[in-house]
This record gives structure tokens, C-alpha cells and sequence, in this order.
């Protein structure tokens, strides 16, 4: 993913015309928190916290709790962050955080205990005007909450703005839980408007986990002429000719189903690999990154591909597709609605305020179909793709010549 992220950022500084030295400033992080925690028990985990650009506001940006954590993927996260917030315009920068550990194999004490001494590690650098975290992979309201509880503890601050992502009850916004799915189905149905093809469609999700199922859920309640035909887990996938229901699926999942032992009429059981091959007019791909690069490409044949997790296609196959007709909507506009309602939560907090779930999805589309429209526009005026056009204007908006 690095690789890639790092040849984006490079095509759009081309584009720019901009100097090896502001591409070299692009890419390094501001500051970089990388330590040891040992729990009570003498287990010990490598953690970090990547803070890579504040020029346009507070750093922004998930904890990922994940065995392959690392340096090299925090880094790139980071950068994708501040790239992500300047792209949809809200005025934050970006930053994410990590811990390398399995948290199947802790007790949920021993989880707490985790969570609490990484706050206790960061808590001079972060907080509600310098860098807000939020959640990430296996990360979630939760943990939010007891870090919030250990930041009020160490600086006294009682805003909650400190982090985002939490539970209702502790200031966390209505409309958070689905807004990354949401944002996605948004931000397609305004791709669709401006190329004038709204109208029936198939679709499939890879990784019908938090964001891929809602997206599934959001698009079947907003859009009843869209049709899921296939969504996957990391070991199988459900596929039905005719249409899933993916509110059934999203039940199914939330009850740690797994879709190997789905059983329904007229639903098959598929593999991974076919899910990203079958004919759909557009393919959502919201499990991991690097999931379409090189050696599996050319056996895509969705029209539309949306980038809902981090970094799915890697430059080779975007370059690729992109030469082949398809359109790539980009992970820096697709996947932002979850940041963009951390806003929405960060701006609740620090005004004392609770907003309805309307208003916060009026305002989220607001930001979400803005940042396709000047996307869109920037890629048709200068006759480039949408990633390179979305990676032009936020590096624009980065290095303040916009
Ligand atoms: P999640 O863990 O809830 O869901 C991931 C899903 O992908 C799960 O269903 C898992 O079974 C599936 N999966 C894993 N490996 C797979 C494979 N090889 N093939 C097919 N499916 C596979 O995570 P999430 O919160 O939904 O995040 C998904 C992606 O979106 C991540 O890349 C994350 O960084 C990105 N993202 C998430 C948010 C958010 O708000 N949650 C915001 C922006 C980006």
C-alpha cells in the first residue's frame, strides 16, 4: 500500500508541477510517537502514533488494533488522512495510531489495561486542539470511551472532544456507526448523477464488515433499484442472481455468522476471487488493502469500482482499469464519511451541542457530494482520472495554493 499511496502522490505532483522537495515534504510525517507498553502481566506491544500534517487543523485519524501493525502502515495511514481531510475540505490534518497485537488472544481487562496506558503514553500530544483519534480496525466505541475516561484523568479536559468514534451516551454523534457506508453510497449515487447514469444497477461488496455492510443497508433503503448480488467475508462469499437483502446479511453478520454456512433458496456459495470477478456494473471493495493489484486485474469486470477500504487497488491495476474504461472512485472521497461525521462529533462536543441523525447526514452529504463534484469537475477540465484529480486538490488544499 505504501508503494502505491507514495505513486499517487508522485502522478499528482507531476500534474502540479510541483519540486522533489515539496513531493519529499509530502510524504514525512510531522512527528512520529513510536513506544513499548507492558501490561501488569509483563506482555509487552509495540505502539504507535504517527502525527503527519496539522496545517489545516487538528491531526485526525483511527487506532488500528492489528497483528501486522507497523511503522511502514501507520506512516502511510497518516499521510492518507491528511489527504483524506483536505480533499473533502473540513479544516483537520491527519494522523493514525496503531498497537501490533492480536485482541482475540487478550481478556477484555487486559484490553483495558492496553487502551488506558497508549493514552497514558500520548496524552501531552493529543487532545481536542492537537490531534483527535478515533476508531479503526478492531477498534470501536468502547475502546473510545475509556480512552476519553483516561484523557479526562491525565488533563482534566471534560469537552469529550479529545476523541471521536464514541458511544452515544459519552458524546458521540447520532449517524457515526454507518457513516463511512453511507458517505460511500452517497458519493456513488452523486458519481452516477453527473455521468447522467442513474438508474438500475448490480452491485457487490468485498468485506461486508462495518462499512461494507451499511453500505449494502443505506443503498437498499435509499436506492431500491440498486440490486447487491454478492458480499463477502474473509473466507466466503453469498451470491444470488436475483438480489440479496443486505439488511438480512448485515443481521446475519452482527450475530457472527459466517457466510461459508449461509443457507437460503436460490443464494450460492462463492469464493472470493469469483465475488471480484463477476459481471456487476459496480463493485465495492471495503475489506482491506491491496485487495485488486496486478495478478488478479484483468479478471475485473465491474464498470465502476468503489474504494471504500484504504488503498484496495494498487496503482498498477488502477492504472490498468482506468486505461480500460473503468471508473476508480477514490478512497480519499469514497471512504471520508466517517471522518467527516468525527467532525460533525468533534464540532458537537466542543459547542455542548447533540444534533439529530438528519442533520448530521444533511451536513455529511453535503461534504460528500461537494468533494465528488470538484473531483469530478477537476478530472473532466484537465482529462485525468478521479484519483489523480482528488490526490491534485488535496495536495493543493495541503500546500496552500488552492
Ligand atoms: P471490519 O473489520 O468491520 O470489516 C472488514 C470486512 O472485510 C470483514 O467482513 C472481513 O471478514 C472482511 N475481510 C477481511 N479480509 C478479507 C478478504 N481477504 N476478502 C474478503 N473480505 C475480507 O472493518 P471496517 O471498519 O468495515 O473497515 C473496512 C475497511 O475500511 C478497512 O480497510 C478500513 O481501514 C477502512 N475504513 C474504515 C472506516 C470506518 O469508519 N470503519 C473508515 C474509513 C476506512
Amino acid at each position: 500500500m505504501k508503494d502505491s499511496a507514495h505513486a499517487f502522490i508522485e502522478q499528482a505532483a507531476k500534474h502540479l508541477e510541483l519540486s522533489s522537495e515539496v513531493v519529499e515534504n509530502l510524504k514525512k510525517a510531522d512527528k512520529e510517537h513510536i513506544f513499548e507498553i507492558e501490561l501488569s502481566s509483563g506482555k509487552k506491544f509495540k505502539a504507535y502514533r504517527v502525527q503527519h500534517n496539522n496545517k489545516r487543523g487538528p491531526y485526525k485519524g483511527g487506532i488500528r488494533y492489528h497483528p501486522q501493525v507497523n511503522l511502514d502502515e501507520v506512516q502511510t495511514l497518516a499521510a492518507l488522512m491528511s489527504l483524506k481531510t483536505a480533499a473533502v475540505g473540513i479544516p483537520l490534518g491527519g494522523g493514525k495510531g496503531g498497537i501490533a497485537f492480536d485482541p482475540g488472544k487478550l481478556s477484555a481487562d487486559e484490553l483495558e489495561e492496553l487502551s488506558r496506558k497508549y493514552v497514558q503514553q500520548l496524552h501531552k500530544y493529543i487532545g481536542p486542539n492537537k490531534d483527535i483519534p478515533a476508531p479503526d480496525v478492531n477498534t470501536n466505541a468502547q475502546i473510545m470511551d475509556i480512552m476519553v475516561d483516561e484523557f479526562e484523568k491525565l488533563s482534566g479536559d471534560t469537552s469529550k472532544a479529545s476523541f471521536t468514534g464514541k458511544s452515544i451516551a459519552n458524546g458521540g454523534s447520532l449517524g457515526r456507526e454507518a457513516a463511512t457506508g453511507r458517505g460511500g453510497v452517497m458519493a456513488l449515487a452523486e458519481l452516477l448523477e453527473l455521468e447522467g447514469k442513474n438508474g438500475a444497477l448490480t452491485f457487490a461488496v468485498q468485506g461486508f464488515g462495518n462499512v461494507g455492510s451499511f453500505f449494502g443497508s443505506v443503498a437498499q433503503d435509499n436506492y431500491p433499484e440498486w440490486k447487491l448480488v454478492a458480499a463477502s467475508d474473509s473466507e466466503a462469499a453469498v451470491y444470488s442472481a436475483q438480489e440479496l437483502d443486505a439488511s438480512e446479511l448485515q443481521k446475519f453478520k452482527s450475530e457472527r455468522g459466517r457466510f461459508k454456512n449461509y443457507q437460503k433458496d436460490g443464494i450460492k456459495i462463492i469464493s472470493n476471487d469469483e465475488l471480484l470477478s463477476l459481471d456487476v456494473d459496480v463493485l465495492v471493495l471495503a475489506g482491506f488493502e491491496d485487495t485488486v493489484t496486478k495478478d488478479n486485474m484483468k479478471h475485473v469486470k465491474a464498470r465502476y469500482i468503489i474504494e471504500m477500504a484504504n488503498g484496495p487497488v494498487s496503482h498498477e491495476a488502477h492504472d490498468y482499469l482506468t486505461s480500460q474504461g473503468r471508473t476508480i472512485l477514490p478512497d480519499i472521497i469514497a471512504n471520508a464519511g466517517g471522518v467527516v461525521v468525527s467532525y460533525l462529533e468533534w464540532l458537537q462536543n466542543k459547542n455542548d451541542e447533540k444534533w439529530s441523525e438528519d442533520k448530521v447526514n444533511n451536513k455529511l452529504e453535503n461534504y460528500i457530494k461537494k468533494a465528488v463534484d470538484d473531483v469530478y469537475q477537476y478530472a473532466q477540465s484537465h482529462q485525468i482520472s478521479l484519483n489523480e484529480a482528488a490526490y491534485s486538490i488535496a495536495i493543493k488544499r495541503l500546500i496552500g495554493k488552492d
